[in-house]
This record gives C-alpha cells, sequence and structure tokens, in this order.
C-alpha cells in the first residue's frame, strides 16, 4: 500500500466581514495580540482596522509590527521578534500577503526561542507561538502552508536595496517549514484586494497557479494533492479571462473574481503544504533575488520551458511514470494552449546574460530534488536559456 500523509491544520473561514464575525477564533488564542503587517497596504485595504476592531470587540491588547518588506530577510523577523517578546504578546496576527505572514510565522518561532539563524533554517526548534492569517493577496497560499520563506542576507547590515525593501545580489532565499507555524486560523476576505493593482493581482495568480501545477509534478504529491491541485487549476482557469481584459480600476475587477482567486489560492497553499514545490520556484528565487523580480512572476517565467522540458523528458522515457497528462485533464487543454494564454498574462520577458544563468543553474542544482522528474545542471540552464536567454 502506498503510504499517505495529509495534515492542514489551519481552520479556514471566508465570508465577508470575516475577522468581526469569528473573532472568537482570536479570542482563544491569548490576551495580547502582535500584528505583523507591511508598510502600508493593510491600512489602506481595510484589514487592518477590521483586525483591530475584532480584537478590541474581544477585549484583547495588541502591539503591531508594520516594516514588512515584500521577501522579508531574516532580518526583519528577528527584529519583529524581539518586538513581540518585548511586548509579551500571546499570539501572532498576520494581515497581508505572502511576505508578512512569512514574516510573522518566523518572528512567531523566534519571540520564543533564543536561537541563531542557522537553528532557524534547520528547525532546530520545538515551539512556536500561535499564529492567525489574514491574506490579502490572492497567490503564495502562506495562510495554509508550514512554511515561511525569507532571504537570508547573511549580514544583517549591509544586504538590502538602496531603498530598504528587500536582498541585493548574492544571498539566497532559504525556506523555514515546521508544523508548528501552519497558521491555526486563516480569515479569508476577498474585499481586501478590491484595489489590488493589475501587476499585483497578476503576479499573485500566477504564483498560485505556479503551485497548483507544480504541486502535480512533485515527488511528494499524493492523491490529495492532486485532487486539491485539479481544483486550484480550473478555479484559476476560470478567472483567466477577466484578468487578460483587467480593467483600468483595479475595483471593477469582478468582486466574485477576487472570491474565486483568493479560495484557488488558498487551495492551493494546501496542495504546497503537502507536495512542496519543484524546480520552478528554487529558479525563480534567483530572478527574485538577483532582479527583484515579483515571486508570481519568476515562476510564470519558467513554467512553459519546465513544461515543455517534463512533456519531452516523458516521452523520451518510458520509464517516468507520465504526469503531464493529469495535467492537461485538469487544464482542459494540452500544454501548447494553455501557456500561450499564460504567456499573454506575463508580457515581454526580461533578459539575462550567459553568465548570470550559468551561476544560477549551478545554484538552483542543490533545490531540484522534489521534482519528479530530475533535471541536470545542463537541463537547468537550457530551462533558464529559454525563460530569460
Ligand atoms: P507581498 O510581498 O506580500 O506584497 C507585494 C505588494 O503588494 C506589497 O507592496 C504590498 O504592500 C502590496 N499589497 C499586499 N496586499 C495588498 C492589497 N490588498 N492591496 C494593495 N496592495 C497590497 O507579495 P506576495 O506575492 O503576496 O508574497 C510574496 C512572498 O511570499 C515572497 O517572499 C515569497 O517567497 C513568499 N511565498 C511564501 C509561500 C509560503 O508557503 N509561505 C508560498 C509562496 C510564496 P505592503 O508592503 O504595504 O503590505
Ligand atoms: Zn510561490
Amino acid at each position: 500500500m502506498n503510504k499517505l500523509v495529509y495534515s492542514m491544520p489551519a481552520h479556514i473561514v471566508m465570508e465577508e466581514d470575516c475577522l468581526y464575525r469569528n473573532r472568537s477564533f482570536l479570542a482563544g488564542l491569548g490576551k495580547k495580540a502582535f500584528i505583523v503587517t507591511g508598510r502600508t497596504s493593510s491600512g489602506a485595504n481595510g484589514s487592518f482596522d477590521d483586525a483591530v476592531k475584532a480584537l478590541e470587540a474581544n477585549g484583547q491588547s495588541f502591539a503591531v509590527f508594520d516594516r514588512v518588506m515584500s521577501n522579508p530577510t531574516e532580518v526583519c523577523v528577528y527584529e519583529a521578534a524581539a518586538e513581540c517578546r518585548k511586548a509579551s504578546c500571546d499570539f501572532v496576527l498576520a494581515i497581508g500577503g505572502g511576505s508578512p505572514m512569512d514574516a510573522a510565522k518566523a518572528a512567531a518561532i523566534l519571540a520564543i526561542n533564543d536561537i541563531p539563524r542557522e537553528k532557524l533554517f534547520n528547525r532546530a526548534f520545538t515551539s512556536a507561538l500561535p499564529i492567525a492569517a489574514v491574506p490579502t493577496t490572492a497567490g503564495t497560499g502562506s495562510e495554509t502552508t508550514p512554511y515561511s520563506v525569507l532571504v537570508d542576507t547573511g549580514s544583517p547590515d549591509e544586504d538590502r536595496f538602496p531603498d530598504g525593501r528587500g536582498a541585493v545580489t548574492g544571498q539566497a532565499k532559504r525556506s523555514v517549514g515546521s508544523p508548528l507555524i501552519f497558521p491555526r486560523f486563516a480569515f479569508l476576505d476577498a474585499r481586501y484586494m478590491r484595489r489590488l493593482g493589475r501587476a499585483n493581482t497578476i503576479n499573485t495568480v500566477i504564483d498560485a497557479l505556479s503551485h497548483a501545477v507544480e504541486g502535480l509534478l512533485c515527488v511528494r504529491a499524493n492523491y490529495l494533492s492532486d485532487a486539491l491541485a485539479h481544483k486550484s487549476i480550473t478555479t484559476i482557469l476560470d478567472c483567466f479571462d477577466a484578468l487578460l481584459s483587467f480593467p483600468a480600476l483595479p475595483e471593477e475587477l469582478p468582486a466574485e473574481i477576487r472570491e474565486k482567486l483568493l479560495l484557488a489560492s488558498s487551495t492551493a497553499g494546501m496542495v504546497i503544504a503537502q507536495s512542496g514545490t519543484s524546480v520552478v520556484h528554487s529558479m525563480g528565487y534567483m530572478f527574485t533575488i538577483h532582479w527583484g523580480t515579483d515571486h508570481g512572476r519568476a515562476n510564470g517565467l519558467l513554467l512553459k520551458p519546465f513544461l515543455k522540458w517534463c512533456q519531452a523528458k516523458e516521452k523520451a522515457d518510458p520509464s517516468v511514470k507520465p504526469r503531464i497528462p493529469v495535467l492537461c485533464a485538469a487544464l482542459g487543454t494540452d500544454l501548447d494552449t494553455f501557456c500561450g494564454r499564460l504567456e499573454a498574462l506575463l508580457g515581454r520577458r526580461e533578459k539575462a546574460s550567459e553568465t548570470e544563468l550559468e551561476t544560477w543553474g549551478a545554484a538552483v542544482m542543490k533545490n531540484a530534488a522534489n521534482t519528479y522528474i530530475q533535471p541536470n545542471q545542463g537541463e537547468i540552464l537550457e530551462m533558464f536559456r529559454e525563460a530569460v536567454g
């Protein structure tokens, strides 16, 4: 019998005014919340005020850390954890896109574990504060995953963009994975995405799509992750026409499209919580680290070369258990048609130098093991060339 493990302990609620209506869940997490969020968006989209309203109605106090940058660094999460500890908070409430949610997860560990960076990345901890998450982008699905993806800068002071947003050349994206950082509660309210602009909406949706597609093509994929991936893919594809004709004002994108995207993104999070991600994510991290490319777009640039490579490998080697037909069944079309539609969403591609690609190819090899067919270094380089060469 094949072994099957499925774990997704986050309790999800999705409805309008979700936080306030379900504030009793927060009440059970402790007396004082540590709100972790980005610099501006949660204030502008109403999620921060809703969280405060819910906490106050529960008689809970809170402290706030609102300095999470996109692609958060480990420096940022150590700062957040120190503030959480100083404020004696009982639980962490993450509000924002994947960046604040991931920073919140790491801060939840570090607030009660006095550990150096290597022990964080090597999971040498046995406790974390409880976490609740309010996603305000529909992409990462971090509200339903046990991962916190951070930029490991190696050196605290020197490794940021000049505007303080994130990491620069030479640093690595590393993941902390532990069941201890699964959010206990995920509050899904698509209204917060009403004013999410075209680029952020599309880039984050492509991330969710990538999670679901890659989830089918991972060593750790299983019966249940496949079922969730199928559902997530069909839901996202239902929204493709609306995304391709994105309106001039983001708030004109129909509310039901926003809702579908949020649901599909959380579902894709459930997929990678089981399956993990493939070499596409490892390769995409290079674009983000070195060029600052948005995480979802980085994956999107690589999907076509990766999928075409998988298809060719399956055709060439009868010993490979075919997965592309499973993917095409979910896509409801052939690979070329799907890739054509994805290209339309991505628009003009970035260009890399051959030297960049060779350096990245070597770095990615270390993280290719979860892909259902193992690419060698030359094949990774070729996929990079097709994506941005
Ligand atoms: P993000 O970095 O969280 O946010 C991108 C931008 O969108 C920020 O400028 C943010 O502003 C803004 N924003 C967020 N919500 C908004 C809203 N409702 N309306 C208007 N603007 C809004 O982007 P993301 O793609 O969601 O997250 C990417 C990160 O997640 C990466 O670090 C990636 O590695 C990680 N990730 C994690 C997992 C996981 O399983 N844990 C999976 C995939 C990706 P503010 O800064 O002002 O908030
Ligand atoms: Zn991702």
